[in-house]
């Protein structure tokens, strides 16, 4: 599925970047797929990623984006989790 280039959440535009990440610009982190910085409302997802890689991480990165607003701290491993499922469940949904 096509990764779009902004989302809405809660009356927030969150803009979509996908490009080479050396590292995450919010806290040094070497070698992630992607991040979210709420500071800047921006998602961004390692271009160097096999295409269902990036889609997953763009899902798990609107999970995390959720938790920012939502003020809900789950253990990352839900997180991971959920971004796997709900990655998924959209990927493989018919109309
Ligand atoms: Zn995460």
């Amino acid at each position: 599925m096509k990764i779009p280039e902004k989302i809405k959440m809660g009356g927030h535009t969150i803009t979509v970047t996908i490009r080479r990440l050396d590292q995450c610009e919010v806290d040094g982190t070497i070698g992630v797929f992607g991040y979210f910085d709420c500071e800047k409302l921006e998602i961004h997802v390692d271009s160097d990623s096999p295409p269902s890689l990036q889609w997953e991480t763009f899902i798990h990165e609107i999970i995390e984006a959720a938790c920012f607003f939502t003020e809900t701290a789950l253990p990352h491993p839900i997180i991971q989790s959920f971004g796997l499922l709900i990655s998924q469940a959209i990927t493989n949904a018919e109309a």
